[in-house]
């Protein structure tokens, strides 16, 4: 059953699908090409976020089990079966993958929808169709891969050979749970390299459906690993493991900065950091059509529920459109996003991922109150929907850039209006801020969209529309919000390292 026929199935049919789904979920780790147990046999609940309800018991990994997992990846790695295959069976193995993900679009919609509460119209609309386009580009991309011949004195031939690392440990969220494990894998498969994945343990139940499907496209036993359990335990034995040439992170900046700290007391492994963000988006008052504008604003912040790194979260308008600009916000904002069983292909707000990250974001809300900025809706959670982890879509006006509420990644469905005049303090404000991922500009004038797309310390920067891109689009952080480029041809490129040789030849 492909993506395309799932668009049309209804509520009752997703409920229905839902229980056998999960009676078959895979629950252990992949290693070797094999579905395995915790080495202590330990166990951890997976709940789902919309009911509170403990669906699965997954394995709880161990330092052994990461030892056993890297060894795998470290023997397959070595035995050449997937470093050292043709790049055009390496593609083909690739795009059989893809092939095989879309086939089994609907138990891996609904497992990522049980298990992380994201609307099931969202993984079927976004993440399932992005992961096959990853996946099909860095299968695309494989044959790509060029080194260099320099140009040297006569009798020196010199050349410079792009190889895989060995063995990459990525380590994902939970926010697009297969997606963000996708940007990762498939990059760092397609270079060569074999790979040890740790999902998050939020939204563990994908992953491994994943790599079974990779071994049955062809993908050689210990090329592609997946261990689950907690950070700490996990996590931390797999970016600190000897044995592991590059950690591959998306997660907080926080966790980040822990990454830099295990290569550095272990073996300097190479470190890519997709890190957290306080997206600004600046609205000129010369911007070109204000309901546009709005309508984009209120996706770029409440799609996803909030829980996007790259969250338009800090909304600058200028002072001379701020009244017009919040009013249209507050008219479509409020009921934009329609609260729900995930499992119905209507909702459009599922639950935060867990009860916990429910109250810091409830708090964090209290925090703006107090702080003085104005609560223009929400601050609440639905009534009707108890059960779940739901925070209704926020709207606060009159925000100051010094309060919490505008420093602190949020990772909510919470928007701040902050006003501003002109370019300068725009760019005063958007930049005053740790983080470095996104940015948004909206204006009529190529000048002042030219200055702000240069003064803006973003990585990716969009001008008159918000979170759109394809797979050549680098996306990827300055500053806090990390160093690495996901997506495009660079990041495959992330995933090899060169070597140079220098050959001097004989005399005639
Ligand atoms: P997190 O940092 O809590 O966890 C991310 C991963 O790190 C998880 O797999 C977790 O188990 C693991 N981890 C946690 N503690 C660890 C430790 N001590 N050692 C090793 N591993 C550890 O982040 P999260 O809550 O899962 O995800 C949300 C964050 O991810 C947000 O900050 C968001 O902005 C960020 N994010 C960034 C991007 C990007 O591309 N820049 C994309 C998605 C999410």
């Amino acid at each position: 059953m492909s993506l395309s026929l799932a668009l049309e199935y209804d509520h009752n049919r997703w409920r229905q699908l839902a229980d056998g789904v999960l009676q078959t979920a895979r629950t252990g780790h992949f290693i070797d090409g094999e579905v395995a147990g915790a080495s202590d046999g330990g166990r951890f609940e997976s709940v789902n976020p919309a009911s509170g309800e403990v669906i699965a018991l997954v394995a709880a990994g161990t330092a052994q089990d990461v030892d056993r997992a890297v060894a795998a990846a470290q023997r397959s790695f070595r035995d050449g079966s997937w470093s050292r295959m043709a790049p055009r069976d390496r593609m083909a193995v690739l795009y059989r993958w893809a092939d095989l993900i879309d086939a089994h679009a609907v138990p891996l919609a609904v497992l990522e929808t049980l298990d992380m509460g994201k609307p099931i119209a969202d993984v079927l609309s976004t993440d399932l169709p992005s992961v096959l386009q990853t996946v099909r580009f860095m299968a695309e991309c494989i044959d790509k891969i060029e080194g260099a011949v320099t140009n040297t004195e006569a009798d020196v031939l010199h050349f410079v050979l792009r190889e895989p690392f060995g063995v990459v440990g990525a380590i994902s969220p939970w926010n697009y749970p297969m997606l963000m494990a996708i940007w990762k894998v498939a990059p760092a498969l397609a270079a060569g390299n074999c790979v040890v994945l740790k999902p998050a343990e939020q939204s563990p139940l994908t992953a491994v459906r994943l790599a079974e499907l990779f071994a049955e496209a062809g993908g050689p036993p210990g090329a592609f690993n997946v261990i689950q359990g907690l950070g700490e335990t996990v996590g931390r034995a797999l970016a600190l493991h000897a044995d592991v040439a590059k950690i591959t992170f998306t997660g907080s900046t926080e966790v980040g900065k822990l990454m830099l700290q295990y290569a550095g007391q272990s073996n300097m492994k190479r470190v890519s950091l997709e890190c957290g963000g306080k997206s600004p988006q600046v609205f000129m008052g010369d911007l070109d059509d204000i309901d546009r504008a709005v309508q984009a604003a209120c996706n770029g912040i409440y799609a996803n529920m909030g829980e996007v790194c790259n969250a338009g979260s800090r909304l600058l308008v200028e002072r001379s459109i701020y009244a017009d600009f919040l009013d249209r916000f507050e008219a479509a904002g409020r009921s934009a996003y329609r609260p729900g069983d995930p499992l119905d292909p209507a909702t459009t707000l599922g639950p935060l991922v867990t009860r916990e990250a429910q109250q810091r974001v409830l708090k964090l809300i209290d925090a703006g109150r107090a702080e003085g900025a104005r609560l223009v809706f929400g601050g609440d959670t639905p009534a009707d929907l108890a059960a779940g982890a739901y925070v209704n879509p926020t709207l606060f006006a009159d925000v100051r850039n010094d309060m919490r509420i505008a420093r602190e990644e949020i990772f909510g469905p919470v928007a701040c209006i902050i006003a501003f005049d002109g370019v300068q303090e725009a760019l005063r404000i958007a930049n005053d801020t740790i983080y470095g991922l996104a940015a948004g500009v909206w204006t009529r004038d190529v000048d002042t969209a030219l200055r702000l797309v240069k003064g803006l310390e973003a990585g990716v920067i969009w001008v008159n529309c918000f979170d759109e891109g394809d797979m050549t689009q680098p996306f990827g952080g300055y500053k806090q919000s990390g160093n690495a480029r996901d997506k495009c041809f660079d990041s495959l490129l992330s995933y090899t390292q060169t070597k140079s040789a220098w050959i001097r030849l004989r005399g005639q």
